[in-house]
């Protein structure tokens, strides 16, 4: 560190900024937001400072001399030419200002940092004046992990303070705003449920220290790509304490949570069930029992064939704090990465996700005569090893078996294969490309479209077998 970071309350302070252009615009515009009422002087002033600023800074259009400045405690020098500013960081200084002069750290006293600004939180990146483009890069991604309510969440714990203070012992009570910040209160605020998270606070204030309550994100981790992950998806993961995850969760994910997290495997290949449905559940409730973050992470969107209804539901009936994040669904983002475009003005007015999951030999239960229907993309989850029956339901029911048909195995990820052909071939596709999921078929016009990496054309091929026979 080679400067001391402090935060300064500017509202009584005499602050002054030389220069009239868009530089002391910004630092006007800056003081003003902390409540300053800085004065600008130069001789020549923009026409937006003077229509942005009037009123809330005091603007004095003329030569500045140095009786303009002699009282001030911050100088903010911000002229272009060289000369002029080192004349006037020299007459601040020995005026006894503490002076920051733009673009020039070795005249500066003090540097203003790149900020990330949420009323009451305040987060501030200084490099010394080294790196600004790298502290603005930082900022981005910092501004990326802090939630949208974060002064809503400070601004509630703030109207508790008192009360706080006066009935916790002071032993509890920074283990009580520990739990407060990580724990179940802060999410309901976070997600906007300001009259549950009242009533929960109360309680806990009236709960005897020690007997507290977890909470249970169950958040939806995208088809693979990490990159598909939501923020609110990435804040839960980094702040849980326990991750249950299924077998679509990619690795990459998962790296990106806590180091001393732990990390339970409750995944189901089809015939090999890990752990079942009621077991995943009394987990959850009993993880939130202890108080623990509990992170529960599907594949794709926990709404979309992910079972995440039966797992909010047993949460909701156990009293245990839930909450939904979704995810990027694995039709959507198969979708996007193969320029396949689900709905299209000449070709698809609708789009049907199914699942082709069936019980043992049994053709899924679907009605197959509104799915059959022209201009309708279909969309089918866990479909490969019923694809031979479902392309010939369609068929049945009307579809020609012309139609286009797209295979997408491993949609986002590294090993992402596209495999397109025709409805009248969709099983041996699928067969000779060894396509074995997880995978989605998408059937109908738009699946022609798919391109991009992974794609193996067996479409000509068996075009040529065809003509060929
Ligand atoms: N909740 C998940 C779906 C779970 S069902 C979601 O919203 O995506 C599992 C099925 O999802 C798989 O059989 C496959 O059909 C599909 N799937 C999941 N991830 C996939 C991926 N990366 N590429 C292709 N299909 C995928």
């Amino acid at each position: 560190m080679n400067a001391f970071p402090a935060f300064i309350d500017p509202s009584d302070r005499k602050i002054a900024i030389l220069g009239g252009g868009n530089a002391a615009l910004r630092k006007a515009r800056l003081l003003i937001a902390a409540g300053a009422r800085p004065t600008v002087v130069w001789a020549k002033v923009s026409h937006e400072l003077r229509g942005e600023l009037s009123g809330q800074a005091i603007i004095l259009e003329t030569d500045p001399s140095p009786a303009d400045i002699s009282d001030a405690e911050l100088l903010f020098v911000a002229l272009d030419e060289r000369r002029e500013a080192e004349r006037w960081a020299r007459i601040g200084k020995s005026a006894g200002a503490l002076v920051n002069v733009v673009d020039r750290p070795d005249l500066c006293d003090f540097t203003t940092p790149s900020i990330v600004d949420r009323g009451r939180l305040t987060i501030a990146i200084g490099t010394g004046g080294a790196g600004p483009v790298f502290a603005k890069s930082l900022r981005e991604k910092i501004e990326a992990l802090v939630p949208a309510r974060a002064d809503a969440l400070l601004a509630f714990a703030d109207s508790y303070r008192d009360v706080v203070k006066a009935t916790i012992i002071e032993a509890d009570r920074r283990a009580f705003w520990e739990r407060f910040f990580n724990g179940p209160i802060a999410a309901s605020v976070l997600a906007g449920d300001e009259a549950g998270a009242h009533e929960a606070m109360i309680a806990a204030i009236n709960t005897p220290q020690g007997a507290r309550e977890g909470v249970v994100h169950i958040v939806g981790a995208g088809p693979g790509d990490p990159e598909l992950l939501t923020l609110k998806a990435l804040r839960h993961i980094q702040s849980a304490d326990v991750i249950l995850y299924d077998r679509l969760v990619s690795d990459e994910i998962l790296a990106l949570s806590r180091r001393d997290a732990d990390r339970l495997y409750v995944g189901k290949a089809k015939a090999n069930h890990a752990v079942p449905q009621e077991e995943i559940a009394e987990k959850l409730i009993a993880l939130a029992h202890e108080g623990k973050t509990v992170v529960r992470l599907k594949g794709g969107d926990p709404f979309v064939f992910g079972r995440g209804g039966e797992e909010l539901d047993a949460l909701r009936a156990a009293g245990v704090a839930a909450f939904v994040t979704p995810g990027v669904t694995a039709a959507i983002g198969c979708a996007a990465e193969t320029g396949l475009p689900l709905t299209h003005r000449d070709y698809a007015q609708a789009v049907t996700f199914v699942t082709g999951h069936a019980k043992g030999d049994s053709d899924p239960d679907l009605d197959w005569a509104a799915l059959a229907a022209l201009k309708n993309t279909l969309v089918v989850y866990m479909g490969v090893g019923k694809a031979g029956r479902i392309a010939s339901q369609l068929t049945a029911h009307g579809r020609t078996g012309e139609t286009p048909v797209a295979v997408i195995e491993n949609g986002t990820r590294k090993d992402q294969l596209i495999v397109k052909g025709q409805l009248g071939d969709l099983e041996t596709l699928i067969a000779r490309s060894g396509v074995k999921g997880p995978a989605i078929l998408v059937i109908g016009e738009v699946a022609a479209l798919a391109d991009g990496r992974g794609l193996v054309e067996l479409a000509i091929q068996q075009a040529n077998e065809r003509s060929a026979a």
